[in-house]
Parts: C-alpha cells; structure tokens; sequence
C-alpha cells in the first residue's frame, strides 16, 4: 500500500468508524447471529491476488457487523463497560503506524518514559502513594489486563517471599498459601495454575454483609495456616468486585498483611479509576499505608480503548528480580548502565505495543476535569436508575451501588429474572448481564460507556419495568 493509497483507504476507515459511532444505536445491541454463520459467509480460503481495501470494507459491513456485540452502543450494561472515545482510537492509529516495539527503553526511548511518565501522572490523579511511582521505590507499567497484573505482581510476591528461591527452584507448592473474598476475580485462581501454586493454594474469605471481605475472618485463616507451618504470600483486596463492585477494607486487611509479612495486592480493575474524583476517593482507603501492588483498568471505565491495564507496584527490584532474563542479543550499553527502565523485564511478553500513547491521548483530550465529568456522570445515572428499582416493590436491590453498578432482581424465585434477563437481552435494545447474590440469580446493569446518556437509562428501566410487568400478567 503506497502513502497515496494508505491516505484515501485511511479517511475512508476514519469516516467508518464515526458513521458507526452515529449509527451504533439503531443496531441490536447484543448480536443475533447464530454458532458458524460467520465463518459460513467466509471464503475456504484466502485470495490469491491482493483486493481492493474497499472489499474489506464492504465486507465488515455485511458480515462483521452484524455478528458484532456492540459494546460501544448506550444500551449496553453487561459486565463492566469497555469504553473507547474518539482520542483512544486515534492514539491507537498513531501507535499502530509508528510500529514500534518497546520490549527495551533502547528500542524506543520515548516508548518507555511516555509510559512512565503517564503513569506517574494516573498516580497523582488517583491519590496513589509516592512509591508506586518512578519518585519512589517502584513504578507503573501498562499491561494487557488486570490478569496479567495480577501474575506478574505474584511471581513478584514469590521473588520476595521465597528469598529469590522461587526463580531457581520454582513454587514449593504444598507451603505457600495466597488470599481473596470469596468475591474475588477468577484471576486469582488462573494466576494460582500458571505460577504452579495450584488452586489448592488459594484460600477463599468469607464476606460481610456488604459483601466486603471479612479482616477477622481473614487474620483467622492466616493465623491458622502460618501455626500449620504454611507461609502467607499473598493477600489480594478487591476495590470493586466483578460481581457486585463491592469494596474489601484495605485499612483493616493491610496491617494484618503487615504482621504476618503477606504482599498486599488491591485488584481494582472496574473501580480503581473513580478514584480521580475527590468525593470517591474513599474507595482508595488503606492503599496509600499498606498496599505493595495496585491494578485498575483504564480501558474499562476511562475511555481509553481495550486493552490498557495500570499496574503498580511499590518496589520494581522485586518485580523486575523475578522476571528479568537477559541474553547476549538483548545486552545493550543503556540497560546496563542502570538507568533506564526496561520493560520487558515487568511482564510476561517480551514484545510491546506502545500503548502509552492512547492513555496520554485520553489524558490530554478530556483533562482530569473531563474524566472526572465521565465518572460522575456514570454515577449519577446508576444512582438514579438504583432509585428506581427502590422505589418499586415489585424489585430489590441486592447489594450496595456507590458506583456505577447496580445489582437488582425481582423478588421471590429465579426462574421469573432469567426469563426477564432472555427477554430484555433478545430485545436488542439493551444488554445486561447476571451474577449470583448469595445464590440468588440477580441482575447486573453497569454504566459507564461515552454514548449512554439519562434517556438510555430511562429506557432500560421502561423496558425492564414493562416485561416485568408482563411476566407477572402471564403468571
Ligand atoms: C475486569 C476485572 C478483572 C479482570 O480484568 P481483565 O483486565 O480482563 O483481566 C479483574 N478484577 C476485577 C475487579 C475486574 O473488574
């Protein structure tokens, strides 16, 4: 593709994408395409001369975009939001046609301290502590997912705990335990399989009512593992649980981490993000005296366009002793003289993409005014749909909202709020998604994309309040 031919292909696909932005509403929200249909209108094989760019396009229309799920569109509500904006998208472009690769602050110095340097900046809009910064002992770094955080930030636990031991002789299994609510993401299990802890390892706590992890219940079982000869490697705090955004008590779970030598890490993937609003900041509670690691997702709820996770972590040598290899082809003058920051050396990849640039991009664009105007906004709107439901006996909200999630069902059995949740969803018009409150089916609606405005949330409730109401009719 000549520059000549990349310019008009490259407006075209401009103009796509926000005709799609403009038109988004009108599409069934979830996609209704049966198992194989899209591969059915696939050729068997590929083409043996080159097509013309406007084939793809016209093909994205006619087969992508219908076995879409539109996470962009203003009724979605299904698991967390996945929002992008307008600046993400173009930092993504930017990225992609400068086709640098950053596995070494060598192989693109701008690569490594843009990314450090936003870091810092999220650090300062979120209220983190010093030492989660490059100021400090430790720093930030862009990972994929909350997931991959999380296993990086455990080997890191294990580097610690193990006196280095973990790197040459690997997990001694059947003696290190790790910690969660029982709340807590299924990351933890997966990162428990990959780093060879095994499941067994995982010690599930009990929550309170609130659904928030128990500390007393939690300084119980650790107590009880160390007296067995067991060693504490890590406690992870959830700031918002996937389930219900429920938010553990850092300031209590920290200083029983402390006392028995636990890394504290605090999973904050969907909520993490509120915190740059002042008012919300309370969510934060603890981290600043006690965590070792943090984790929150700006391409959830911050605009910034799958996948951008925040990772931090107080003390890089620990990070960087666990996951550092280094070959004769990576050896260069700027990493051995110890002043720069490779960050290979922070994750499991040795590849990078430069993601630092849509972060910076959102940052820049909206201003932490901006954000914040987001954030609120989405609150705001959860607060009032949450009023809602309260206000109509016919539902129940099932666990504390203060964010942007709302947990609600119909009261009394199941089987009458899976079949509202099959009916709104095959509507096309809105998207929810479900979890189990103690072990009631309840449906979730979380807010948070740039295109749901009040009326979306206004619909959502009419339709829900309305097949509600024809559920109870037809008995
Ligand atoms: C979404 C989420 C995760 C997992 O997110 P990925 O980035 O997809 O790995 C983990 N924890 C919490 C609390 C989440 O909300």
């Amino acid at each position: 593709m000549t520059a000549a031919e990349f310019r008009e292909h490259g407006h075209a696909v401009v103009d796509w994408v926000a005709d799609y932005w403009d038109r988004m509403a009108s599409l069934p929200v979830l996609s209704q395409v049966k198992p194989g249909q899209v591969r059915a209108e696939l050729p068997d094989v590929p083409p043996e001369a080159g097509e013309p760019f406007t084939a793809l396009l016209a093909d994205l229309d006619a087969i992508v975009v219908p076995g879409l799920t539109h996470w962009q569109h203003p009724g979605f509500f299904a698991y967390f939001p996945s929002s992008t904006s307008g600046p993400a998208v173009l930092a993504e472009l930017l990225s992609a046609g400068l086709g640098v690769q950053g596995m070494l602050w060598q192989t693109s110095p701008a690569c490594t301290e843009l990314e450090q340097h936003v870091l810092d900046w999220l650090a300062g809009l979120l209220g983190l502590p010093e030492r989660f910064t490059f100021a400090g002992s430790g720093g930030g770094v862009i990972q994929d997912s909350a997931s991959s955080a999380l296993l990086v930030v455990l080997l890191a636990a294990l580097h610690r705990k193990s006196g280095g031991r973990a790197r040459t002789d690997g997990v001694d299994r059947g003696r290190y335990r790790v910690y969660a609510s029982i709340e807590a993401h299924s990351s933890l299990e997966k990162a428990a399989r990959i780093t060879g802890l095994g499941t067994s390892s995982v010690r599930f706590i009990e929550t309170r009512a609130d659904l928030s992890m128990d500390p007393e219940a939690l300084r119980t079982a650790i107590a009880g593992d160390v007296d067995a000869g067991l060693t504490p490697v890590m406690v992870m705090a959830t700031v918002g649980t996937t389930s219900t955004s429920a938010v553990d008590p850092v300031d209590r779970i920290g200083p029983i981490c402390a006392e028995f030598g636990a890394w504290l890490h605090v999973d904050a993937g969907y909520a993490g993000v509120a915190a740059i609003c002042p008012e919300l900041r309370w969510i934060h509670r603890g981290i600043t005296d006690y965590a070792d690691s943090y984790a929150t997702n700006p391409h959830k709820w911050l605009l910034t366009a799958f996948d951008c996770d925040a990772c931090y972590v107080s003390d890089r040598a620990a990070l960087v002793g666990a996951l550092s290899v280094v070959p004769e082809y990576l050896r260069n003058s700027a990493s051995e003289s110890g002043t720069v920051v490779d960050y290979r050396d922070w994750q499991v990849p040795l590849g990078r993409r430069f993601r630092a640039l849509k972060l910076w991009a959102v940052i820049r664009w909206y201003g932490a005014e901006g954000l914040r105007a987001h954030i609120r906004h989405s609150v705001a709107l959860a607060q009032r749909f949450a009023s809602w439901v309260a206000a109509d006996d016919r539902f129940e909200l099932m666990a504390p909202h203060p964010l942007s999630l709302v947990c609600f069902r119909l009261r009394g059995p199941d089987e009458p709020n899976r079949l509202l949740l099959q009916e709104i969803n095959d509507s096309g018009r809105i998207y929810l998604s479900h979890t189990t409150v103690r072990d009631a089916f309840t449906l979730r609606l979380a807010i948070g994309g740039a295109a749901t405005r009040e009326e979306h949330v206004t619909a959502a409730w009419d339709l829900l309040s309305r097949n509600a109401s024809e559920l109870a009719d037809r008995g």
